[in-house]
């Protein structure tokens, strides 16, 4: 394997590291807890390393394979799934994560007889539906569903939680954190338990969390992207210290010429089905770097250098050099978004390479049918 295999995602292990200390002791000032979110690397064993050596103890992933990937590695944490367990899967929830996020009964049910048959106690968080609708129980349920859940065997109640800013969008204001809070220590009292964990929200919390003196029973985030990215994320705008070029796509220059702007000849669709428009703006500096939509979220990238991505087909990548000079073979960085960062770190094609604390270089993953 080349050590500079072209596409790759170079993974700056002391800047994720730098990120994680700085956000513990942030958010530890006002008596929050965060859970390292694994999901934007899919449960990278390296990078969750890094995350443990930096203060935190729960490990949160959205996909149990992931969660499989980091307990294999040996990495030692307290396990979360963070998206509602398919009923399919009570069984590898059980024996894999210490702790799941759910919102159907059905579901916990599964677990238990899992948990049970295992001789195990499972931990639930019960997720609290408050306007983002993606997963949660209607505030109006809870107590009922709380009072089923209290005479299963092999579970245990921890926590409840919400989600905000995923899918609708919303803002995790003070108003709702303050529900939140209200709904928790409402449960406290109605059973006589104690909810050990009450998770408020993910990076979109940042603004809420710095508004307010007093965080009242919120003592947990799920934090993902301001590790990876040293951003909130409701406008995405960058959290003082902490770096936001953690991680860097290098592409390779395959093509490089004079061409014209324009596209000529009789138009049709492109290869996603669209009727492209383009401007004449004369003849064009033109590059292609050999990445595409098959391995990332294109629009995501922001070149480093003074040149802009005209576009992509699934393995090429077209860019107007401008005044730069692209030769066949030059390396083309990016930053990423979060969504950019999802698909490289997904993709077989793109080899992982971390700098910082460790050098490494993964290979790609062979594409086999035999597995
Ligand atoms: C992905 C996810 C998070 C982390 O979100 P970031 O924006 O990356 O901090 C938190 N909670 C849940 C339920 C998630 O699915």
């Amino acid at each position: 394997m080349e050590p500079n295999h072209t596409p790759r995602i170079e993974i700056n292990l002391a800047k994720i590291g730098h990120n994680v200390k700085q956000l513990v002791e942030l958010y530890g000032k006002k008596g929050i807890e965060i859970m390292g979110v694994t999901k934007a690397v899919c449960g990278d064993p390296v990078v969750a390393e890094v995350l443990m050596n930096k203060g935190i103890l729960m490990l949160a992933d959205s996909r149990i394979t992931n969660i499989q990937r980091m307990q294999n590695a040996k990495i030692k944490a307290q396990f979360v799934l963070l998206r509602t367990p398919a009923l399919s899967e009570a069984n590898l929830v059980v024996k894999y994560a210490d702790i799941s996020m759910n919102t159907e009964l059905s579901v916990i049910n599964e677990l238990s007889i899992a948990a049970t048959k295992n001789k195990s106690i499972h931990k639930i968080i019960l997720m609290v539906e408050m306007g983002d609708l993606r997963e949660g129980i209607m505030p109006k349920d809870l107590e009922e569903v709380i009072q089923e859940i209290l005479t299963l065997k092999g579970i245990q109640l921890v926590g409840i939680g919400a989600n905000f800013a995923c899918f609708g969008g919303v803002k995790p204001s003070k108003a709702s954190m303050d529900d939140l809070s209200v709904l928790a220590s409402g449960i406290e009292e109605k059973f006589s338990i104690s909810l050990t964990c009450v998770t408020g929200g993910n990076s979109a919390n940042y603004n809420w969390f710095e508004s307010v003196t007093d965080t009242g029973k919120i003592n947990n985030l799920r934090i993902g992207e301001s590790i990876y990215l040293g951003c909130e994320t409701l406008d995405r705008e960058a959290i003082p210290e902490l770096f936001t070029d953690a991680f860097t796509l290098v592409a390779e220059v395959i093509e490089s010429k004079i061409k014209p702007s324009k596209p000529y000849g009789e138009i049709g669709q492109d290869a996603f089905g669209n009727h492209p428009k383009f401007e004449d703006r004369g003849q064009m500096k033109r590059a292609i770097v050999s990445i595409g939509s098959q391995d990332v979220h294109v629009s995501g990238l922001t070149p480093k250098l003074e040149i802009e991505i005209l576009g992509s087909s699934s393995d090429h990548t077209l860019i107007d050099a401008k005044n730069v000079d692209l030769k066949v073979g030059d390396e083309v960085k990016f930053n990423v978004s979060y969504g950019a960062l999802l698909s490289l770190m997904t993709s077989p094609y793109v080899s992982k390479k971390y700098i910082g604390e460790i050098r490494l270089v993964s290979k790609p993953i062979p594409l086999t049918t035999n597995s």
